[in-house]
C-alpha cells in the first residue's frame, strides 16, 4: 500500500493524512468544501456578511433561530466585527497534554484549562468534583482506569439508566447523571451507552484536566496540520462515488477518476453510504444508514463586563422536569472563552453556552423556545441580571453535532470496513473520546493500524 486517498478535510482527515505522510505514505486529501476544519472551524465575523454565515451554517445543518438584536442589525451595525466564532459551541475534553501527544511535531497548541464547576439554584459549587469527593470515587475511579476494552463491550449495550440505578449514590448519582448526559449529548439516560460514557471518561481522566478550549479558537488545533498537508490538499473537490468491484475500491471519483492504493473516509455516516457504489455488503450499508447523531442549541453572549470570579470556568447544569426527551435538560455555559483576547475586541468578553436535545427537537420551535429560557435561567444564576450588561445573544441550533450518539441502538462502524482498501476515522466511528477527541483519537488509531500491516 503507498497512495492513499483520504475523503474529508476535518481535524480526522487532516491528522490521519499527516500521520501516513510522515511515515512515508504518498497522501491526497479531498476537501468538498474551499476551506478546511469541516465542523471544527472558527470563522472570523469581519469577513463575512449575513447571507455568507447563514449559508455556512445551513452547510453543518445550522440556522441563526433568534439573536437580540436581530441578525439583520447585528451585521448592519458591525456588532460581531472583531469576533472569531466557532461554528457553535466548542469545549475539547481532556487539556493541554492529551491534544498536544496527537499533535505531536505537527505544532503546538496552547490551550486554557480548567475544571468543571456545576449550577446550583443558589449559585454553584466550584469545582464540582472537589479532593474529597474524589478520595471517596477512588475505588471506583481506579476500577475504571484498570478495566480493559473487553468490560467496554459488555457494557455498550447496558443504558446509563440502568448504571446510575446499581451504583449511584449522593454526589455519584449527580455527577453519572450529568457526565453521562454532556459526555453523549443525549438527555435520555435510558438510550446513553455505559460503555461509550465509560470509554470516553477514561479518556478524560488521562487529561490533565477534565475540559480544555484552544488559544486563537479551534482553528489553531488543526493549524500546523493544514500547513504540513498544503500541498496535498484537494480544496472545492467533492468526491461523489467510491467504486467498489470485488471488494476493493477501484476507483474514487471527485474532478475526474483517480486509482489509489487505499481510501480513508472521514464522512458522516450517512454521507458515506450515499457515495458507496458497487457490492457493497447490504447489512454494512443498513447500519451505516441506521445510525443517529446529536443535537442541541447552541448560544454566544458577549458581555461588557462580567463576575471576576467566572472568568476561565466551565459550568455543568441539569435542569430536571422539562418535559423533552429525557425529561431533564443538560448543557454547559463556558467562561474559559472570554479570557481569549484574541477572540473578541478588548473590551468585551465572549461566553458559549448550550444545551442538549434531540436532533428532531433543534428543529421546534417550542423545544428551542424553551430551551433558550433554559439557558437564560442558567446564565441569571450565574449572573444576577445579565442581560444588562450583554451586547448581543445569538441562538444556533444544530441538528447533526456528534457524528454518532453514544446511545445502545447505534452500532458505531470500526475503522476497518468490510471493504478490503476502505477505512474509516471521524467522530462517527468506534473510537474513545467525544467530538474532536474522538475524530483525533480514531486518526492515530488508524495510523497504527496501518503502520502494522505494513511491517
Ligand atoms: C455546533 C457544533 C458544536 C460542537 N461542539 C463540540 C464540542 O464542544 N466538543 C467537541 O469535542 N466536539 C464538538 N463538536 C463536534 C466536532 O466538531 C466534531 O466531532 C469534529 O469536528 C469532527 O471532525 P471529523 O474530521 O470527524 O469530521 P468533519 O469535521 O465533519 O470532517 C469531514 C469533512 O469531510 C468533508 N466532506 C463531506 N463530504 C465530502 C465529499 N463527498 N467529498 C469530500 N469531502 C467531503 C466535509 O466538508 C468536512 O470538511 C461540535 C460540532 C458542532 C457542529
Amino acid at each position: 500500500m503507498k497512495r492513499i486517498c483520504i475523503i474529508g478535510g476535518g481535524i480526522s482527515g487532516l491528522l490521519a493524512g499527516a500521520l501516513l505522510a510522515r511515515e512515508g505514505y504518498e497522501v491526497e486529501i479531498f476537501e468538498r468544501k474551499k476551506r478546511l476544519g469541516g465542523r471544527a472551524i472558527s470563522m472570523k465575523m469581519d469577513e463575512l456578511n449575513l447571507e455568507e454565515y447563514r449559508s455556512l451554517l445551513s452547510n453543518f445543518n445550522m440556522n441563526i433561530y433568534h439573536s437580540e438584536p436581530e441578525a439583520e442589525i447585528l451585521f448592519e451595525k458591525g456588532l460581531l466585527k472583531g469576533y472569531k466564532l466557532d461554528l457553535g459551541f466548542h469545549v475539547i475534553g481532556g487539556g493541554e497534554r492529551a491534544i498536544n501527544e496527537w499533535l505531536s511535531g505537527f505544532g503546538k497548541v496552547r490551550m486554557i484549562e480548567t475544571k468543571l464547576a456545576y449550577i446550583k439554584e443558589d449559585g454553584y459549587e466550584y469545582p464540582f468534583l472537589p479532593l474529597k469527593d474524589r478520595i471517596g470515587f477512588l475505588p471506583q475511579i481506579l476500577k475504571l482506569l484498570l478495566s480493559g476494552e473487553k468490560t467496554m463491550e459488555e457494557l455498550d449495550p447496558v443504558p446509563m439508566s440502568e448504571t446510575i440505578e446499581r451504583y449511584g449514590k449522593g454526589k455519584m448519582k449527580l455527577t453519572l447523571e450529568v457526565f453521562s448526559r454532556v459526555i453523549a449529548t443525549v438527555n435520555d439516560l435510558n438510550r446513553i451507552s455505559t460503555g461509550e460514557t465509560l470509554r470516553s471518561l477514561k479518556l478524560l481522566l488521562r487529561g490533565s484536566s477534565p475540559v480544555s478550549y484552544p488559544r486563537g479558537g479551534l482553528e489553531s488545533i488543526y493549524a500546523g496540520l493544514a500547513s504540513f498537508m498544503k500541498n496535498k490538499i484537494h480544496l472545492g473537490k467533492p468526491v461523489r462515488e467510491i467504486v467498489v468491484e470485488d471488494n476493493r475500491v477501484s476507483k474514487v471519483v471527485a474532478d475526474r477518476d483517480h486509482e489509489f492504493d487505499a481510501v480513508i473516509s472521514s464522512l458522516l455516516a450517512e454521507d458515506l453510504s450515499k457515495i458507496l457504489k458497487g457490492d457493497i455488503p447490504k447489512d454494512y450499508l443498513k447500519n451505516l444508514n441506521s445510525l443517529t447523531g446529536t443535537g442541541s442549541l447552541c448560544a454566544y453572549v458577549s458581555f461588557r463586563k462580567i463576575e471576576p470570579d467566572l472568568a476561565g470556568k466551565t459550568f455543568l447544569f441539569i435542569e430536571r422536569d422539562v418535559g423533552l426527551e429525557g425529561n431533564d435538560v443538560a448543557g454547559m455555559i463556558d467562561f474559559m472563552t472570554c479570557l481569549d483576547r484574541e477572540l473578541s475586541p478588548r473590551d468585551r468578553y465572549l461566553v458559549q453556552a448550550y444545551a442538549i436535545c434531540t436532533p428532531e427537537e433543534a428543529r421546534k420551535k417550542k423545544v428551542l423556545d424553551k430551551l433558550m429560557e433554559i439557558i437564560e435561567s442558567n446564565l441569571e444564576k450565574l449572573m444576577p441580571g445579565f442581560k444588562t450588561y450583554t451586547n448581543w445573544i445569538l441562538y444556533l441550533p444544530v441538528w447533526h453535532l456528534d457524528g454518532v450518539a453514544k446511545t445502545i441502538e447505534n452500532k458505531k462502524p470500526p475503522l476497518i470496513t468490510p471493504i478490503e482498501n476502505l477505512y474509516l476515522v471521524g467522530d462517527c466511528t468506534k473510537a474513545p473520546g467525544i467530538g474532536v477527541n474522538c475524530a483525533m483519537s480514531s486518526a492515530k488509531l488508524l495510523h497504527e493500524i496501518i503502520k502494522k500491516s505494513k511491517d
